[in-house]
């Protein structure tokens, strides 16, 4: 069934996206038949059940955290973490960078924006992302380095609406690549779709999709 689900998947997707399996919630043997599918990178988004599959599934595994990440929670995550999508302060990048430093390791992240229509859902706005990236003290940070941008659009049938958002945060990573980033090829992550709109999204530029339920089945 997994593997069958994400066969689909990779003949559907053109080859420069990545695709996260989110795997949060489900048991490791869905992980892992994941991974006997061929599949490397996967999703969690909490520390405690990212470290738990971790520590028991291959280590060829790329781990992306894709939750809300608490700043005292960064030092379990920074021995291992591949990606961290969710960054949307600048004291939870200076808590990165100093954990990336105690593991003497660069941590990659992403900037979260807020995009949709809901006061729920988290992210920077485009200001506030200028105010860190124009910030004396980030150039200090030399142990996270900031690949792109990552965004979740309104939970709605409005497809419209929804490809709206997109645009936003397309255009966002335009801008922010032309001012902040415009010599730095590793600046080349857009986050965004999940299982109801990767298709959309991928339409809007996405370069990489986080789908969960569409590979694994509902969660309770
Ligand atoms: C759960 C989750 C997903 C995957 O959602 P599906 O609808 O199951 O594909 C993607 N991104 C984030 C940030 C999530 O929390």
């Amino acid at each position: 069934m997994i593997a069958n689900k994400l066969q689909k998947l990779y003949g559907e997707l053109p080859k420069e996206v990545t695709l996260v399996a989110v795997s949060k919630t489900k048991p490791i043997a869905d992980l892992q038949d994941a991974y006997d599918a061929g599949q490397r990178v996967f999703g969690e988004n909490k520390v405690q059940e990212m470290c738990t599959k971790w520590e028991q599934l291959p280590k060829e595994i790329n781990w992306h955290f894709i939750g809300h990440l608490q700043r005292n929670k960064v030092k379990y995550l920074a021995p291992f973490v591949d990606l961290i999508h969710g960054v949307e302060s600048f004291r939870l990048l200076k808590e990165i960078n100093k954990q990336a430093q105690k593991n003497n390791r660069v941590i990659d992240v992403l900037l979260q924006f807020f995009i949709a229509n809901e006061e729920t859902k988290f992210g920077l706005s485009f200001e506030e992302a200028e105010a860190i990236l124009s910030d004396e003290n980030f150039k200090e940070l030399q142990n996270v380095r900031i690949c792109g941008v990552m965004g979740m659009a309104s939970f709605s049938n409005n497809q419209e609406q929804i490809r709206e958002e997109f645009k936003t945060l397309k255009s966002t990573f335009d801008k922010l690549k032309s001012t902040f980033f415009d010599n730095e090829k590793s600046f080349n992550v857009i986050s965004m779709g999940m299982s109801g709109d990767y298709n959309i999204a991928l339409e809007e530029g996405s370069t990489m999709i986080r789908v969960g339920s569409s590979i694994f089945g509902k969660r309770n």
